[in-house]
């Protein structure tokens, strides 16, 4: 079985669509097909000022989201970051041997912290990449799903490893990303150039798979096309309606053509209202899963203990053969 390892951050009381579509249901998907690792990382989410009670929570809630759209603790791995002291273990490890201005080349680095401006930007968003080049490398894993933005942390994952593994022997699986091209990136609602985001999303382009469905079905139905009124799917000259039909076929099953000749002769508020409609029937489910979850935290204690170990029993010795090969003497 060849292995997979993904995370998300808790920064949020909820996930989006763009997690979901993006990443999350490749996660779902693979835990049959692959021995797969999921994490919810909590040390990415500090790179920005978290309050701590709110973290915690934000934790909890994400871990019973992941629950609820369908991760199976008896199928996959699934932990919290901080219960596994190796993540920041080797991250330190492989800061030192990447290059300042090869970290320095990163897009979410320039993007993140552009908005930010330099006083609030901390040294952790500039080595995030690498914290998540460890969580790749402690698992030996073949495949990363994530979504078009996190690509090039994975090449930067395939670079270090390669790195390492010629500088001191062959040590770590030099891992490919898995990014599905038809959900790879899922737009901001209100600005189709963006890509919808935790962070960076204004409220009414965000569709939060936790909020009110109502609201939900509201910003699907304001959201932002253009001055045309032919239902198309065309990247360039209509980003936000080939957006709408992105989310309405990735949600439903149905081809992206299949939809075009269906809204043939139709108006663009026929595709809003319908995708509005199906995706309100879609998520209550998911929600009603993730309430049950938050509801257990018992439960899900089980699973986060167990996940832990679990994770522990892999990432450990990958830690420990690191260290030895770079050369640093053994505990006695
Ligand atoms: P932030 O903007 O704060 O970084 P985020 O929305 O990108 O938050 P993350 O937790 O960083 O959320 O990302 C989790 C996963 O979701 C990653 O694999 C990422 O590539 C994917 N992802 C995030 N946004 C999108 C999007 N708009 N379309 C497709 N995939 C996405
Ligand atoms: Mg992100």
């Amino acid at each position: 079985r060849l292995r997979v390892l993904s995370g998300i951050q808790p920064t949020s009381g909820s996930f989006h669509l763009g997690n979901y579509l993006g990443a999350v249901r490749q996660w779902v998907a693979l835990q049959e097909s692959h021995d797969a690792f999921y994490m919810v990382v909590d040390l990415h989410a500090i790179t920005v000022a978290q309050d701590p009670a709110v973290l915690r929570e934000n934790t909890r809630v994400s871990v019973a989201q992941l629950l609820g759209v369908g991760l199976d603790p008896e199928r996959c791995t699934l932990f919290v970051q901080s219960h596994v002291p190796e993540h920041a273990q080797l991250a330190w490890v492989m800061n030192c041997l990447t290059g300042f201005g090869e970290a320095s080349r990163m897009t979410q680095f320039k993007d993140k912290s552009a908005k930010q401006g330099s006083d609030s930007t901390t040294v952790g968003l500039f080595t995030y990449p690498i914290l998540q080049v460890a969580d790749i490398l402690l698992y030996q894993a073949d495949q990363v799903p994530v979504g078009e933005d996190q690509r090039q942390h994975v090449e930067l994952t395939r670079d270090l490893a390669e790195r390492f593994n010629t500088r001191f022997g062959p040590t770590f699986t030099v891992p490919k990303p898995y990014i599905p091209k038809e959900t790879a990136k899922i737009f901001d609602l209100q600005d189709p150039a963006a890509k919808m985001s935790k962070s960076a999303s204004s409220p009414k382009g965000l569709i939060s798979l936790l909020d009110d469905i109502k609201g939900s079905a509201k910003k699907f139905k304001s959201a932002v096309t253009d001055t045309d009124t032919v239902i198309a799917y065309d990247e360039k000259e209509k980003p936000g309606v080939s957006n709408l039909l992105s989310i309405y076929s990735a949600i439903s099953g149905r081809s992206v053509e299949e939809l075009v000749e269906h809204f043939d002769g139709k108006m663009y508020g026929a595709l809003k209202t319908e995708l509005a409609d199906y995706y309100s029937e879609w998520v209550a489910p998911i929600q009603e899963r993730t309430r049950t979850y938050l509801e257990d935290p018992a439960e899900l204690d089980k699973v986060l203990a167990q996940g832990a170990e679990k994770a522990r029993a892999v990432a450990a010795p990958t830690l420990a053969q690191a260290y030895d090969r770079i050369g640093f003497l053994p505990p006695v």
